[in-house]
């Protein structure tokens, strides 16, 4: 593939294998309706383009986090697609989100009582979901909160909600401790949509799945899913440096011998973390090549010393993410998660949409 000059590394997404991990979680919660998460831009793949790939694939239903989010969305979605607002109603906000035709995530006895309120003054019924806290402490209104709580009949309540915190941890009972405070108090909303689980929950037990799955990061490729990003970095020098050379900022690596380094074009302005000084590696034709020295702004440099002389020249692509090297693998050595990863890639690379 033949790429424009001087850019500083290809981003691939693979949208067929997004589509594709849609459709395999499909498979696996038969009963459910699959919605995508979307927020963050598409967990930094392009808000866009991923939830059009989504909707290509029969999703109706995203969830983002913020009302500015799901404005710039809603356009580019068909009519019949439902924009969900995770972090709630904002005071101040309900006018453009009830203009927009946006769904808020109803998080406070206060938020619903204000959704009405706009709902009453422009003579709509106006729809939300609900989100009730199951046991995370972050969003949502508390099982007690519900007691004697009259839901106003200018709301339409059409999806009841609520997000599990240690979903991902095999051992850990809290799922199951948050499954069984929902179930007691999505009694009442007997008829209505329930939503608990999230990638990880869905992966965990079909008790989670319920009437609707959140899915996030199995769409974007997280093990088990089919990978869908790659990042290749491209080399902007090599060198040879003597023993006893000093490499990087603050000669935190200093070379044990001879070495030869390549300087790559991506730093953690590119969502490179800093983290990955002198600890993560990159990839060229199987070969790993260690970071070495802190993860400059713009640039990193690593070992060439396994490759052979001129394996590498000005304008070669190295691998960071790829069949290599997993985001996993990225995030690990990192000491971070895969949603981060992918949430900080850079706007500088060269995307590539597959
Ligand atoms: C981000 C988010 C999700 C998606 O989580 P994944 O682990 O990426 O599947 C689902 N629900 C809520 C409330 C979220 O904040």
């Amino acid at each position: 593939m033949a790429f424009p000059p001087g850019i500083s590394g290809v981003l691939s997404i693979n949208l067929s294998a997004l589509r594709r991990n849609y459709r395999a979680m499909a498979a696996l919660a038969p009963g459910a309706t699959i919605a995508g998460v979307v927020k963050a831009n598409g967990y930094g793949l392009g808000a866009e383009a991923v939830a059009l790939a989504l909707s290509r694939e029969g999703c109706r239903q995203f969830f983002v986090a913020h009302l500015d989010e799901a404005i710039a969305l809603k356009t580019c979605l068909p009519p019949d697609a439902t924009i969900f607002v995770l972090n709630g109603l904002q005071p101040g906000s309900e006018g453009a989100a009830a203009a927009g035709g946006i769904v808020p995530v109803i998080n406070s006895v206060g938020q619903l009582a204000r959704w009405a309120q706009v709902a009453t003054a422009s003579g709509r019924i106006l729809p939300a979901a609900l989100q009730i806290d199951t046991g995370m402490a972050r969003l949502g209104l508390a099982p007690d909160d519900l007691d004697g709580l009259e839901l106003p009949p200018q709301v339409d309540i059409g999806l009841v909600l609520s997000h599990l915190a240690s979903a991902d941890e095999p051992g850990n009972g809290q799922s199951e401790a948050q499954l069984a405070v929902f179930e007691r108090v999505t009694a009442r909303f007997a008829g209505i949509p329930v939503s608990l689980a999230n990638s990880a929950g869905a992966l965990r037990h079909a008790r989670f799945h319920k009437t609707v799955i959140r899915a996030g990061i199995a769409l974007y490729g997280m093990a088990p899913s089919e990978r869908v990003v790659g990042l290749d970095i491209a080399v902007i020098q090599t060198r040879a440096v003597p023993a006893g050379t000093a490499i990087g900022y603050g000669g935190s690596f200093v070379a044990p011998q001879a070495m030869r380094l390549a300087t790559l074009a991506a730093g953690y302005a590119d969502g490179l973390p800093r983290a990955l000084s002198n600890c993560g590696a990159v990839f060229f034709e199987g070969e790993r090549l260690p970071i070495v020295g802190r993860v400059s702004m713009d640039s990193v440099m690593v070992d060439i010393g396994r490759l052979g002389p001129g394996a590498l020249v000005e304008g070669s692509l190295v691998q960071l993410i790829g069949p290599d090297q997993s985001l996993e693998a990225v995030a690990l050595a990192a000491n971070t998660i895969p949603y981060e990863i992918l949430t900080r890639l850079g706007s500088r690379y060269h995307r590539v949409l597959l």
